[in-house]
């Protein structure tokens, strides 16, 4: 992970955040993955066992995955009503 940490003695121990997001960016980009900012998530279905993800997104638009991570903290019973009162 090169430039996410500082080693110079005056600065042992401290953590750069913002390199350590730019570091993810670029490896989940140089391995294919396509990211989208600012895309809110109304729906997910999966119409059979083992086939890909749909997401609705709340202008309508459709996306296909693979893999679905739900990384929403607090807000994900908005996509999975069944973790409502959680
Ligand atoms: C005021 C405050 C100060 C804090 N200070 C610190 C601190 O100093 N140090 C520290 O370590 N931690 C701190 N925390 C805690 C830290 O912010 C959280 O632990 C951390 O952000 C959780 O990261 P996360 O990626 O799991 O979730 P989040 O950062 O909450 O990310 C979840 C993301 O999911 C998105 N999302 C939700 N629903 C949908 C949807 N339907 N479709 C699309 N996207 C969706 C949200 O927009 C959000 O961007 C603080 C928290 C708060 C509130």
């Amino acid at each position: 992970m090169e430039g996410a940490l500082e080693y110079d003695a005056r600065f042992v121990g401290q953590f750069w955040p913002a390199k350590f997001v730019h570091y993810l960016i670029q490896s989940a980009q140089n391995n294919g993955v396509l990211l989208r900012n600012g895309v809110h998530i109304k729906r997910v279905e999966r119409l059979a066992i083992g086939g890909p993800f749909t997401a609705w997104t709340e202008s309508g638009e459709k996306i296909t995955a693979k893999i679905i991570v739900y990384a929403t903290n607090g807000y994900t019973a908005g996509i999975l009503p069944e973790l409502k009162g959680a």
